[in-house]
This record gives structure tokens, C-alpha cells and sequence, in this order.
């Protein structure tokens, strides 16, 4: 059986709070076995789980990407899907994480810094890891949940995830990419992919107050223009143009939603056009289901 996980030392990042365009930091500290992930927001501790975890897109910014924040007692810790992203592919189970206003930072190039600033650190520890795998006993139709146009489906075969996005946007259409849960594959394909950033009516004037106000750029967010416009507006500074950028985003970001509801072995995620919205409502309905059951090995 693997043991738990947690770091060696205590390590600071630096990075942006989209809601303000601020610098801002986090902190992530070793904790003990059976700990979890528990974010700390001005001392209060906020486990990070499915019960606890929220939609959270507040009008005043409702240009900005949608994110999930954590409901703790008086607190909240926000925009947590990246961050859990990267812990669930290092197989880190337990942590403590400060940040230093309530928002995760946004780093250029995805979370790829937290993976290679991390990963050298990683210490086993003396308990077992807990995994989850899908039940045997689930009726016909219980691993898939449906509204709208959004689907997720969850199915006994070699853990992954896969992830069809369609969007009317020229620079992307409909995209299609999987990932196998191991941390190379993450490294190679997913862990540098950049949130997307809609620019309102594709206008790069506006661009600028985003850049001032919210801290969008070029190495931090892939920025759409038009619906008619073929590339991304910064694609002169990807490595040319890659297509895929949306979808692949779109996995890290559901992997850390997935690591709210534990760790998986053998289990299979497909999401079509989902969000974070539906994904959080189709995890607790599959919960509720009770198709997830601890694995044995
Ligand atoms: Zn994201």
C-alpha cells in the first residue's frame, strides 16, 4: 500500500490575485499524517473537501473566470482548483496552506511551478493512502449525471480523465483530450496550460484595464479575442499556436475538483462542456449515489 504524503519544508510562492490584479502569496506547510489539505485564511482552518466547497462568482466580477472557494466558519479560501490540482497529481495528502489575502495566486504557466518547486520535497509519511474506486453494486445509468448540455460520466476502467469542450469561438471549436492520473503525463501535457481569459466584445483596449485590475497576462492566461478570430490574442507568445490550450486547462482544472472527493484508482471521469457549477452539483450527486466506495487493493 503507498503511505500518505506531505513535504519536507515549508516553501512561498509568489504570484497574482486575479480579483485585484495584487501580488499576493501562499505558503504551503508539512502536516502531520491524516491531516488532509486544510487552507488557512486569517487563522481560520478550512478542509478541503466537497461539503465545504462553492461556486463562487461574485457579480462585481463577473468578467473574471469562474473559480471555487472554501466556506470555512468565518472565512474562505478562494479559487483552491489549481492548487488541489497540482497536490492530487503529486500525491500529496497532507498540508497546510496560508494564503496571504484568501485568493490562490495565479502563476504564469499554469501550476507549473508548484509541481516543480514541490515535487522535490515530497516525503512519504507512516499511514496508508486512502483511495476511492467506483462501487460494483451501482444501478444501470447512476455513474452518469446530465443538465443541460453539461455531462459527466464515471466508469471502472484505467483511472483518467478526458474532456470535450465546444465552444463558437473560431480559435477553439470542439477540442477533446485525456490524461492518464500520473504525475508525468500531468507534467508533459497539462500542468503548464494557462486559464482562458474571454475578453469582452475582443477588444484589446479593454485588454489593458483587465492587465491593470485583474493581473491577466500573456505568461498567466490564454486571451480569446472575436468569435471570428482564428488564434488566441497572445498566441505570438505561445510556442506557436496550440489549439488544445482550452481543453487541457480544462482537465487541471478538474482534477482538482476530483480531489475533493478523495483520491481514485481505476476510476474513469468524462466530462462534456461541463463548468465548475455543474461539476460541484454532479460530484455530490454521484456521492450521493453511493458510487464511490473505499478501495482495497
Ligand atoms: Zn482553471
Amino acid at each position: 500500500m503507498d503511505k500518505q504524503n506531505t513535504i519536507s519544508k515549508e516553501v512561498t510562492l509568489e504570484g497574482i490575485n486575479v480579483f485585484n490584479g495584487k501580488t499576493n502569496y501562499v505558503t504551503f506547510y508539512p502536516a502531520e499524517d491524516n491531516t488532509g489539505i486544510v487552507f488557512l485564511v486569517k487563522n481560520d482552518k478550512i478542509e478541503a473537501n466537497l461539503d465545504n466547497a462553492r461556486f463562487y462568482r461574485p457579480l462585481k466580477w463577473l468578467m473574471i473566470p469562474h473559480t471555487i472557494a472554501l466556506q470555512g466558519e468565518r472565512e474562505r479560501a478562494i479559487k483552491v482548483e489549481h492548487t488541489l490540482s497540482a497536490f492530487s497529481m503529486l500525491g500529496i495528502d497532507n498540508m497546510r496552506v496560508i494564503l496571504s489575502d484568501g485568493v490562490c495566486p495565479r502563476y504564469d504557466w499554469g501550476v507549473s511551478r508548484i509541481v516543480e518547486e514541490l515535487e522535490p520535497l515530497i516525503v512519504p509519511q507512516t499511514k496508508d493512502r486512502n483511495y476511492l474506486t467506483l462501487s460494483s453494486d451501482i444501478k444501470e445509468g447512476d455513474g452518469f449525471v446530465q443538465r443541460g448540455q453539461d455531462t459527466l460520466h464515471v466508469e471502472n476502467d484505467e483511472g483518467g480523465v478526458t474532456y470535450v469542450v465546444d465552444f463558437p469561438h473560431k480559435a477553439i471549436g470542439s477540442q477533446v483530450a485525456s490524461i492518464a492520473m500520473d504525475l508525468s503525463s500531468y507534467k508533459d501535457k497539462i500542468m503548464h496550460s494557462r486559464p482562458v481569459f474571454f475578453t469582452p466584445f475582443g477588444n484589446k483596449l479593454l485588454l489593458r484595464l483587465f492587465n491593470k485590475f485583474h493581473g491577466i497576462r500573456d505568461k498567466n492566461t490564454v486571451i480569446i479575442g472575436t468569435k471570428r478570430r482564428p488564434t488566441y490574442l497572445n498566441d505570438f507568445f505561445c510556442d506557436g499556436y496550440d489549439k488544445d490550450l482550452l481543453v487541457k486547462h480544462k482537465i487541471l482544472d478538474v482534477i482538482g475538483e476530483l480531489r475533493l472527493l478523495g483520491n481514485f484508482k481505476d476510476t474513469k471521469f468524462s466530462f462534456e462542456k461541463t463548468g465548475h457549477e455543474f461539476d460541484l452539483y454532479a460530484m455530490r450527486t454521484l456521492r450521493d449515489r453511493k458510487c464511490f466506495v473505499p478501495y482495497e487493493g
